[in-house]
Formats: C-alpha cells, sequence, structure tokens
C-alpha cells in the first residue's frame, strides 16, 4: 500500500502531481524510499552508512571517480603475504603460477565481489550491504541468520566493493525495478538519442566512449567520463576505476573475482571469453551448483549452468570484458553474475525484493562454499586444483 505524502516540500508535490497524473501506477515511475522494504538498500549514501558503521570490516577508498565521487572496498580477513617473484603474465610465461602468488592449498581463500560498474543495477548493492550485514553480525537486514555463510567468510579474505561505479549509480533515480516497465529500466541504463528515443543494445556498445552527436540523455552504463567500465581500453585504460580494480587483483590475487550485473532474465553465471578451459570448467560447475540452490529455493532459475564455448569459432569474436582482464591480472576464476530484477514487462520473471536478494545471498553463499571446500594450490610440481 502507497504511504501518502505529507505536504510541504517541492519533491512532495512532485510525488503528487505524478500520482495524480498516473504515473505512480504505471510501472514507470520511481518507487519512493517509503514503498521499498528496509533492508533493500541501493543508495550512495546506504552505502556511505555501511562504510562508516563497520566494526570487523576494513574500509578504504581505493580511488576517486571522475565525477570526485569514493569507490569504497570494505575487507574481512587479514591478507597473508602470498607475493611472489614475477607478475601473473610472466609467471605464467614462466610456467609457474606460483611464481606470482605463492598459493600452497593451505592458505585463505580470497573472493573478491565487484559491485554494481552498471548504475542502474542496483540489486548487487542491495546484495553486498546485506552481506556487508551477515560478516558484521552473522544476520541479513531482514534479521535473518547465515550461519554457513558467516563461518565460511570468517575463513576467507573478502574484498567487497558495494558499488563498482558511484558515477553510474548517481545517475540512476531508480532504488528498484519491481514492477517498473522495461522500457524505462532501458532508457535509465542506455540513455537516449537525441530524439529521446531509447538507446537499444547491441548499438548502444557501438559508440565508446558514449558522447557525440548521436547521444541525448547520458544513461547509467557510464561513469562521468563516458566509459563503460566493462568495456575499457585494457592496456591504456581509460577509466581511474579500471585501474584501481586492475591494481587491486594484482595486489591481492584473488582465488574468485565477481562482476554483479542485472538484466531482466533469469539469473545466471555467466562464462568469461578469452581464459583458459580449466576456469570456464569451473564456472560451468558453479553455474551448475548455483542453478540447483535457486531451483531448490523455488526462485527464477535455469536448468544448469552455462556450458562452456571456444572462443571466436564464428564471427563476430567474442568480447574481452573486464573479468576477462581481470583473469588475466592474476589468474582467478572470474565471472559476471547476472540477477533479475523484477520489470513487470512480461515474459521476464516476475521477482520481489525478498527473492531478488536471496537471489544474492545464494550466489554469495553457494561461492563462499565453493571456495572453501576447493583451495587453490599452484605448488610446482603439485597437479593445480581451480583455478
Ligand atoms: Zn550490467
Amino acid at each position: 500500500m502507497k504511504n501518502l505524502p505529507s505536504l510541504g516540500s517541492l519533491a512532495t508535490l512532485l510525488s503528487i502531481s505524478l500520482a495524480i497524473s498516473g504515473l505512480a501506477q504505471d510501472g514507470s515511475a520511481p518507487a519512493s524510499a517509503k514503498e521499498l522494504p528496509q533492508f533493500w538498500k541501493t543508495r550512495l549514501e546506504h552505502v556511505d552508512e555501511a562504510v562508516r558503521a563497520l566494526k570487523k570490516g576494513t574500509a578504504s577508498v581505493i580511488v576517486e571517480t571522475p565525477g570526485r565521487r569514493s569507490v569504497f572496498l570494505v575487507s574481512y580477513g587479514a591478507a597473508e603475504d602470498r607475493k611472489g617473484t614475477a607478475n601473473y603474465n610472466s609467471a605464467v610465461g614462466g610456467r609457474d603460477p606460483f611464481s606470482y602468488a605463492r598459493k600452497d592449498g593451505t592458505q585463505k581463500p580470497v573472493v573478491f565481489l565487484l559491485g554494481p560498474v552498471h548504475g542502474h543495477e542496483v540489486e548487487g548493492i542491495a546484495g553486498l550491504l546485506n552481506l556487508i550485514q551477515v560478516a558484521e553480525t552473522g544476520r541479513d537486514l531482514r534479521g535473518r541468520e547465515w550461519g554457513e555463510l558467516a563461518a565460511n567468510l570468517a575463513k576467507c579474505r573478502v574484498l567487497i566493493i558495494p558499488c563498482g561505479s558511484p558515477d553510474a549509480r548517481a545517475r540512476s533515480p531508480y532504488d528498484s525495478w519491481v514492477g517498473i516497465d522495461y522500457a524505462v529500466n532501458e532508457r535509465i541504463g542506455m540513455g537516449t538519442r537525441p530524439d529521446g528515443s531509447n538507446q537499444t543494445w547491441p548499438f548502444v556498445k557501438q559508440i565508446h566512449p558514449m558522447r557525440g552527436p548521436q547521444v541525448g540523455t547520458l544513461g547509467a552504463y557510464w561513469n562521468d567520463r563516458q566509459i563503460n567500465l566493462m568495456h575499457d581500453e585494457w592496456f591504456d585504460p581509460m577509466a581511474p576505476e579500471t585501474r584501481a580494480f586492475l591494481r587491486l587483483a594484482r595486489d591481492e590475487a584473488p582465488d574468485y573475482i565477481v562482476s554483479l550485473h542485472s538484466h531482466a532474465a533469469t539469473p545466471e553465471l555467466m562464462q568469461t571469453s578469452y581464459v583458459p578451459w580449466t576456469v570456464k570448467e569451473t564456472l560451468k560447475k558453479l553455474g551448475d551448483r548455483l542453478q540447483k540452490r535457486y531451483a531448490a529455493a523455488s526462485l527464477p532459475h535455469r536448468a544448469s549452468g552455462t556450458e562452456p564455448k571456444v572462443d571466436g569459432q564464428t564471427f563476430p569474436p567474442p568480447h574481452f570484458n573486464l573479468v576477462s582482464a581481470l583473469h588475466h591480472t592474476c589468474g582467478a576464476v572470474t565471472f559476471v553474475h547476472e540477477t533479475p530484477c523484477g520489470l513487470r514487462t512480461p515474459p521476464y520473471p516476475q521477482v520481489n525484493h525478498e527473492q531478488l536478494l536471496d537471489l544474492q545471498m545464494l550466489l554469495y553463499d553457494e561461492l563462499l562454499r565453493y571456495a572453501v571446500e576447493n583451495p587453490v594450490n599452484w605448488s610446482p610440481g603439485k597437479r593445480a586444483t581451480a583455478p
């Protein structure tokens, strides 16, 4: 049920005029904070609050964005000294990843959770702020206990960037997409052409940086320098955020890295292009396990994890995106996770906030379980385990 706004501010008058014009009911108006569950925290000020409230976790700012916003990193578990004698690429050239990071199967797994780099894909922010609450208290922001997840968190070093692109997030007036039309989500994410029509995929990626005469309003895919952080120039990055992510991966040598995204369809743990076949097989295994968890919880799911594919057997070739680049920086199993976002437009799955949060929490639960069960061992002479 909608709360009637009280009189007295311009924002209130605007809400009333939207309600009178019917916009609040037609699947296009953003929900007000009062209409959203209290556990659904996706705004930049929510990230600031969570960072300020940390007791067990440690916070740092890893980079300032072109829009002068801070990208926060929250970490749990002490860093272990695994530094080798070479960067990853040279170590692999020397047929010995251990020369980059001395992973011997006895150390804490390192898991890096990169929050949304696309600003309207807010579901991952809600998920990661709930994960931080679990790391702090054992319970999510609903008060639900996550015993095994909390125990596994304590066995790992966990790096959490709650929001990967604050510039992009600041450009989305929507804190939730539950009950909203697909076209609105597309307009906010991809922006508009000069004639006011929506930019659409895949054409929206055919201009980059996203500026010039074909751009009307800038969507939430981009930072304030109009860079889509999934598609930067990896060998000479255009965005300071990209440099910071790559540096963090190089310094920490994570075993697993997930980049959190949202789309309209059922959830998918995606395959990563241009990574070793062993990594693709791990992603299939992880995907199978995750989809089973979703099915068991009666959440939207697919029949299985996504099958690995050989890259580039057809034209056009697959793209070498942020998670491909992160893999080649540190050797981690890297992947994109896409979650539905609750749009009301058929045929997309209808999901509420509880379910959206469960989809996130089960991903973290399964990923950390897998990381703890499969310690990485790069010791020379031993058969390497995942990644
Ligand atoms: Zn995305």
